[in-house]
């Protein structure tokens, strides 16, 4: 297949060099405007059919407004407009390997010809399942669904039916999909918080009250304990991102995780982590693996389909085999389906491969792009804090570092906003929330690329 990178010849990266006067943000917000014209014209097109010219509502977020891109390839994304962007968004996760990588565009083409999906049984179904059962402590069995928040529901619904309680307990800042259930207290505004009330916050409008949902506060264990010992008997799992990735990245507090183990135990209540970011990128062994716990139950998306719609539930035996049995009800059209099934396996079979060599670079070079972005802003007196874990870290403007979702919220967004901007108008896409992803697409080079752009845009 010819590459249709040569049809797009534009460097954005490259030619910026030429031309590295310190620009205003306003400055930077008219370029981006100027070189995405193309991007403008289809969103507004598109916001007259499609609700709000986007398909998942956080992409609204993005700056000057959302981009249209025609492909990917490796580490780079193309624009609409012919800009090239050394891409550390990654599809919000799924994309560890880079953009396109031949290996699973081959894979997924030869399994289409054979069909799409059977809605039955076939191969890739128990092959697949016996990479993960061999890589993932806590899977026993595992089964399959297709997005991050139907296996959470899956999870939830296990672990209700395995203690025959209703309750459970999340933590503020964590994301486990939007269901009503568990998209509480996500992001609530400084205000929401105000009130000093401890119930759980909606999201957004529509949402039934989550009346079963208890919150608690990452790395405090005096606020876990207090949930435990304020519902006696009532919870039936305490759920978390081993790494809260989706509000900064924040590592949990060294004996955190394990008190939690502890904690869970004591109470009869199932510990689950939601591997849907850490699964594969932590290494082959996710976040268990890499921080020495197992759950009860881990839920896997984004970069197991390696692009493809599919997410897993990993558990132990004691708990699986109540969706074996049929006591509990998992069911979905396209579970297993042969595009998701075809894709995974030839992305576990990368990783598999050479994992050693293939995880010491994915970190190497994501704690290179953190810790070159950090001195770089640092050295021009800017008060950043930086979190994280290799392969998947946060920046934010403040001056400590934060421990959990509150912390966060008097760092400086409008200011990294400005310097997204700034990078985007240089070449560089990382996430709008302060997140960058890096894949095993990225080289040495591409990181240096980046960190020369990202001087510029410190200016
Ligand atoms: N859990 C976590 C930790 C996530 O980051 C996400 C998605 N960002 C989800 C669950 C939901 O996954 P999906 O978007 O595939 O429904």
């Amino acid at each position: 297949m010819k590459s249709p990178i040569q049809k797009y010849s534009t460097s954005a990266v490259d030619d910026k060099i030429t031309h590295s006067q310190a620009f205003s943000p306003l400055l930077r917000e008219e370029n981006a405007r100027r070189k995405t014209a193309g991007s403008l014209e289809r969103w507004h097109r598109a916001s007259a059919s499609l609700a709000g010219g986007v398909s998942s509502g956080l992409r609204r977020a993005a700056r000057p407004y959302p981009l249209y891109f025609s492909h990917g390839q490796g580490a780079t994304l193309y624009d609409i407009d012919g800009n090239e962007y050394l891409d550390y968004t990654l599809g919000w996760g799924p994309n560890i390997l880079g953009n396109a990588p031949s290996e699973i565009v081959e894979a997924v083409y030869e399994s289409m010809q054979r069909g799409l999906t059977f809605g039955a049984q076939h191969d890739l179904e128990y092959i697949v399942a016996e990479m993960l059962t061999q890589i993932i402590p806590c899977a026993d069995r595992v089964c399959f669904a297709n997005s991050g928040t139907e296996i959470v529901q899956v999870a939830l619904r296990l672990a209700r039916a395995a203690t025959g309680r209703r309750k459970l307990v999340k933590f503020e800042g964590h994301y486990h999909g939007w269901d009503d259930s568990v998209l509480q207290s996500y992001h609530p505004t400084a205000r929401q918080l105000a009130s000093g009330d401890s119930k759980p916050i909606p999201e957004g409008l529509g949402q039934l009250a989550a009346s079963s949902t208890v919150i608690a506060q990452w790395n405090d264990i005096e606020s876990v304990r207090a949930a435990f010992a304020l519902h006696p008997g009532e919870i039936s799992a305490l759920i978390c991102e081993p790494l809260m990735c989706n509000s900064g990245c924040i590592a949990p507090q060294p004996g955190f995780l394990e008190f939690l183990r502890e904690i869970t135990r004591q109470n009869g209540a199932l510990l689950i982590f939601d591997e849907v970011i850490t699964g594969f990128r932590l290494g082959l062994s996710g976040a268990q693996g890499f921080y020495g716990v197992t759950p009860d139950l881990a839920t896997y998306a984004k970069a197991v389909g390696a692009g493809t719609p599919l997410s897993v539930l990993a558990g132990k035996l004691e708990f699986m085999e109540l969706l074996e049995r049929g006591k509990v009800v998992h069911a979905g059209t396209l579970n297993g389906n042969l595009i998701a099934l075809s894709a995974a396996r030839a992305a576990l079979t990368i990783l598999m491969r050479d994992s050693e060599s293939i995880y010491s670079n994915l970190f190497r070079r994501g704690e290179m792009l953190r810790d070159g972005i950090a001195s770089i802003l640092r050295e021009r007196g800017h008060k950043l804090c930086t979190a994280g874990e290799g392969p998947v870290f946060h920046l934010s403007f403040t001056e400590r570092q934060p421990q959990n979702y509150r912390d966060l919220l008097v760092a400086d967004k409008q200011k990294y906003s400005a310097f997204v901007l700034a990078l985007l108008d240089e070449g560089v896409l990382p996430l709008p929330d302060g997140r960058w992803y890096t894949s095993t697409a990225h080289s040495d080079t591409d990181i240096e690329r980046t960190l020369n752009a990202v001087e510029r845009a410190a200016e």
